[in-house]
């Protein structure tokens, strides 16, 4: 058969990384990659970029830890080369601190992050309300110019990108072999998936310089993560909640948290406020399905549902996509040689 053409949906962290893993996977495959919205105006542009993994209750750990791993053995090398500053990716040292202590002090992820401990009595100091607390040293993605950076590389292996609002997969199935959908929240329309909600997040994103140590309150609520330019400061968890437009209400709030935290945020400028809606679904949807409508057949690969990870976890996924890519390209050529004999 030619080669395959394959549609990826989506042009966020998760439908860029899988076209690049497909590239990588199925060199022969033509890879095309139908957004409406790009970077700057995806969620993944909003989010803080941490690799610290939030956890799937409907995925084995084991494999949420490879999906992790996977990942930031990716990002580490890309951080260990000429090309981090450009790519946005960085190592950095911080604290998880906790008011009480977690009901498991070893996160599944503690031996992939580098140099974990538990805090010593000196540091936990500076968080006195704070009982316990982990030391680690992990890395962070600089969202919109790691986004910048896939497509680039995207583009420099031959793949097409378009502005394009997919109203229904069908609609793909007379220009491609396989639809990969990685619509993230888009998906709950897209697919009618009515397991996948959105959690609102709002951060702020400020001018802080002097700040280098990322801190996370263990609820999660509230974090603070320097990058490579801005220190995001975060945040809010919404289950549900569709609304993209800030609250200056909220704004105040999560200033005045991460300030107290970080007093130094004090004399923070330049504050940008942003809003996300995290993909979120008890597990991330990773599996193949085969279309069927009068007698047509559409094969797809779905990759969506990250929620409050998707940077943690995309090279993971973005590769055990590809893979379902690959099993799809060996049915295709399996029809087409039965058809000929
Ligand atoms: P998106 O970035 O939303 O991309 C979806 C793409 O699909 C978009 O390009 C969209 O335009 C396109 N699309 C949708 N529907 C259609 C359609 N019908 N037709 C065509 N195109 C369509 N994760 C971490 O790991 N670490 C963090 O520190 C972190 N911080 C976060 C902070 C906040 C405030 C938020 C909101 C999220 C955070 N996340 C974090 C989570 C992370 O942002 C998401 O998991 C991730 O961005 C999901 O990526 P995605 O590509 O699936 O979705």
């Amino acid at each position: 058969m030619a080669a395959p053409k394959v549609a990826v949906v989506g042009a966020g962290v998760i439908g860029l990384s899988t076209a690049l893993c497909i590239t990588e996977t199925c060199p022969s495959c033509s890879v095309t990659v139908l957004s409406d919205q790009f970077s700057p105006n995806t969620t993944s542009d909003v989010a803080a970029g941490m690799l610290i993994p939030h956890t799937y209750p409907g995925t084995p750990i084991h494999v949420q830890k490879q999906w992790f791993k996977e990942t930031f053995t990716y990002l580490s090398a890309i951080s260990n080369s000429a090309e981090a500053s450009e790519a946005g990716i960085h190592l950095v040292s911080g604290w998880q601190i906790f008011k009480n202590m977690p009901k498991e002090e070893l996160p599944f992820w503690w031996d992939i992050v580098l140099g974990f401990r538990p805090m010593s009595a000196a540091e936990l100091q500076k968080f006195p309300q704070h009982r316990f607390g982990q030391a680690f040293m992990t890395l962070k993605c600089d969202c919109p110019p790691y986004l910048l950076w896939l497509e680039k590389r995207l583009k420099s292996t031959g793949v097409q990108m378009y502005i394009r609002k997919v109203s229904d997969l069908w609609e793909l199935h007379s220009e491609y072999n396989i639809v990969v959908n990685c619509a993230g929240i888009g998906a709950h329309q897209l697919v009618g998936d009515k397991k996948l909600f959105p959690i609102r997040g709002q951060v702020l994103k400020v001018h802080a310089p002097w700040v280098k140590n990322f801190i996370r309150d263990g609820d999660g609520l509230t974090y603070i993560y320097p990058g490579i330019h801005r220190v995001t400061l975060g945040g809010t968890r919404e289950k549900e909640n569709w609304s993209l437009s800030p609250d200056p209400g909220t704004t105040k709030e999560i200033f005045d948290r991460c300030c107290s935290l970080e007093p130094s945020l004090q004399a923070a400028q330049d504050i940008e406020v942003k809003v996300g809606l995290r993909p979120s679904r008890q597990c991330v949807r990773l599996q193949r399905e085969v279309l069927s409508q009068g007698g047509v057949k559409l094969l797809v690969v779905h990759n969506y549902g990250h929620g409050a990870g998707g940077f943690s976890v995309h090279r993971g996924t973005a590769k055990e996509a590809a893979h379902l890519v690959g099993e799809c390209i060996a049915a295709l050529q399996g029809t087409s040689s039965r058809a000929k004999l």
